[in-house]
């Protein structure tokens, strides 16, 4: 079957995607609207995926797509246009030289082997004077850490940083590959895991609110892998009161037991 072909709102859709980086759910869903009536292209509400999908079927050529992913802080919906083509940092060569992609580099290494998915400004900031090829002020590396969270590569709360949502479509195949053997995929819904609790027992990861929506329908936390019980759960629900099965970013990360290892 030959896709169905792109009209001007999916084409403006797509040029807004591509200047915005990545959109939350509902405000893709505007945009949807707002392209489908200006251009005055027939606009289902509850079709967004599907206005997406003939978009992906045009550009799977081209080597793009509009990847859909989950806050692993809240749970919520985001999209991003990802170019397949270019590898690794190549997307980010054009904002930052190489030694600020080089910083970058070095604190995906401390979030990622970090256990818990984050990195503290202190523990980034130290590694400024070991950047290659140009060391850096701290105060320079302050500044393009602010920019990366400005452009949506980093998450900032307190002083403690983590993958954006948008780094993690983006970069997904690079930090598997870059990372094999300390990133998981989230055992509901597969994608690649950041922000995780994993099973003591088995070694499963799931993310924060995926595993929020799954034990809040079961009787007990147990593992959905090993069935064994996930007793960190318990403790995280009844010391911090969290609430099912959505919670705000920073319930979840100050939780006493949470995966940070301090
Ligand atoms: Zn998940
Ligand atoms: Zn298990």
């Amino acid at each position: 079957m030959t896709p169905a072909p792109m009209s001007d709102a999916h084409r403006h859709f797509l040029q807004a995607l591509l200047a915005l980086g990545v959109v939350e759910g509902s405000a893709a869903g505007a945009l949807q609207r707002q392209c489908c009536e200006l251009h005055r292209v027939y606009y289902a509400h509850d079709k967004l995926d599907d206005f997406i999908n003939v978009a992906n079927a045009q550009l799977q050529p081209l080597l793009m797509e509009v990847r859909k992913g989950l806050s692993e802080e809240n749970g919520g919906t985001y999209y991003a246009l990802v170019n397949l083509a270019e590898t690794e940092f190549t997307k980010m060569a054009s904002d930052y030289s190489e030694s600020e992609l080089e910083l970058f580099k070095k604190t995906m290494d401390l979030i990622v082997s970090s256990g818990s998915g984050f990195a503290s400004s202190t523990d980034i900031l130290n590694l400024a004077d070991q950047l290659k090829p140009k060391k850096m002020k701290k105060k320079e590396a302050e500044q393009v850490l602010r920019s990366l969270v400005q452009n949506k590569w980093l998450c900032e709360q307190e002083g403690e940083y983590t993958l954006h949502i948008r780094c993690i479509l983006e970069l997904e195949q690079y930090i598997l590959c870059h990372y094999q053997g300390s990133v998981h995929k989230c055992h509901v819904c597969h994608c690649l895991c950041i922000q995780s609790q994993v099973c003591k027992d088995c070694g499963i990861a799931m993310h924060l609110p995926c595993l929020a929506k799954y034990f809040g329908a079961q009787a007990e936390p147990r593992c959905p892998h090993c069935k064994q019980l996930w007793p960190r759960w318990m403790l995280d629900t009844s010391t911090a009161g969290l609430r099912l099965p959505s919670h705000t970013p920073k319930e979840s990360r100050r939780t006493p037991t949470s995966t940070r290892q301090r």
